[in-house]
């Protein structure tokens, strides 16, 4: 995490230092960089250049308005799963054309919703959700622009929560049943079939199933040509993975060199095949874009030893970053201030009533209470993912640009919690 580095003993976000940020903002805070936010985000785009692509940020990753505007002004797009994503995406001054829509189960008024601002493409992923579209679509005078999802069964080899092409998943058409899915959908008049997409997994280590993948959905476009069913977006998803491990250590994937390999199967394609209309190939990156731009700061509030394990008792909580509750997730964690202090093994746990409540287990690491600790590459699926378990607030949020320091969401106060809530005596 190039963006976050230390400067005489102390970690620095940018020209930042954390241990200002801490005193100005409070903890536990996530702190992103502008910049590594900008450059992950522009190693797809530069890969991209001068090609019929699209980026579409995945959004569910971090949502943060500030976060979907410094991206919307570098010309993402987005993949929603919800509504109330699309009306994110319009209040940082996205472009709802440059939107699509992913999900098991859209509602009607969610897809009335992003019919009405005239969204990209749907991600339909079954038969009843094309007979649904349809019907709203049509009681609108509208054609819906589809795409589906087809699960090209290749085994992404990640954490069992996070794959999502297997054919025991939830997601996507089998892709034995596409080609009559297709079929259905092109008999359905307020449908416009216009793409096909897959989304295979998270936090894959290796390209070769996104290109295994890439095979399959070339190979049914093909077929799909020979039925008069005309592709003109190719959507392979995200799921690039990101080193959460070490300070220092490489991506497992470069995405230059996975766009670069992912453009020559289809240039090569292009060469060989009759399919005779200009196709736009969709990214859906999430993590890849903004998991190594954030961190979590976090302040310990006491040192436990105990008669089996030391806890380092820190203020942020699973219900800040579920990330380790949730999949066993190993994170990083680092000291903001270097010290020469023996260290102690320390599983690093949230003031949460709960066992599961840890950040970090079995980790050496010299601490004192007070001290300031970062967990890194924080910043995908982690505020996003964020609830208010134990009534805790949430965390607030901070984007550094150099030695600037922008709050762009502040920390949520007790009364925030309760405000929609009344009693019935
Ligand atoms: C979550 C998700 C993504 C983003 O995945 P990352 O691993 O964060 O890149 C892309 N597409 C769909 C449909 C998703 O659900």
């Amino acid at each position: 995490m190039p963006h976050f580095a230390y400067q005489d003993g102390v970690l620095h976000a940018e020209a930042t230092s954390l241990c200002a940020i801490a005193a100005q903002f409070g903890t536990p805070t996530y702190v992103y960089s502008k910049a590594a936010l900008l450059e992950n985000f522009a190693s797809y785009a530069n890969a991209c250049a001068g090609r019929d692509a699209l980026v579409c940020y995945a959004m569910k990753a971090n949502s943060n308005l500030a976060v979907l505007d410094l991206l919307a002004r570098r010309g993402a797009g987005f993949d929603i799963v919800s509504g109330g994503e699309l009306l994110r995406v319009i209040a940082a001054g996205g472009d709802p054309g440059k939107v699509i829509f992913s999900g098991v189960g859209k509602s009607e008024d969610e897809m009335r919703l992003a019919l009405g601002h005239g969204i990209l493409c749907f991600n339909v992923e079954s038969i009843p959700e094309l007979h649904r579209l349809n019907q709203v679509a049509g009681a609108m005078g509208k054609q819906a622009p589809v795409s589906l999802r087809v699960n090209p069964n290749v085994d992404a080899k990640t954490h069992p929560y996070i794959a999502t092409g297997l054919r025991a998943n939830k997601f996507g058409v089998a892709f034995d049943d596409a080609l009559d899915t297709y079929r259905a959908a092109a008999q359905l008049p307020h449908l416009r079939v216009t793409g096909i997409d897959c989304h295979i997994g998270s936090q894959l280590l290796d390209d070769a199933p996104l290109l295994a993948a890439l095979d399959k959905l070339i190979n049914l476009i093909d077929v799909l040509d020979a039925e008069g069913i005309l592709l003109h977006h190719l959507d392979i998803g995200g799921g690039i993975g990101i080193a959460y491990g070490e300070d220092g250590e490489a991506a497992p994937v470069a995405v230059k060199a996975y766009l670069g390999r992912l453009f020559e199967r289809i240039d090569l394609w292009r060469a060989q095949s009759h399919h005779g209309v200009p196709i736009k190939v969709i990214f859906e990156p999430g993590r890849s874009i903004v998991g190594n731009s954030g961190v979590l700061l976090t302040r310990v509030e006491f040192i436990k030893p105990g008669p089996e394990k030391n806890f380092c008792v820190v203020d942020a909580a699973m219900n800040d970053m579920m990330r380790p509750a949730l999949y066993q997730a190993w994170m990083g964690i680092q000291p903001v201030r270097k010290s020469d202090r023996p260290t102690l093994k320390y599983d690093v746990v949230g003031p949460i009533c709960e066992s599961g409540d840890w950040l970090a287990r079995e980790r050496e690491l010299a601490v004192e209470a007070g001290d300031l600790l970062v967990l890194m590459s924080a910043g995908a699926y982690g505020m996003t993912m964020a609830s208010n378990y134990n009534t805790r607030g949430r965390a607030a949020e901070v984007i550094v640009d150099g030695d600037l320091c922008h709050l762009v969401r502040r920390r949520e106060a007790a009364a925030d919690l309760f405000a929609l809530e009344s009693t019935i005596s």
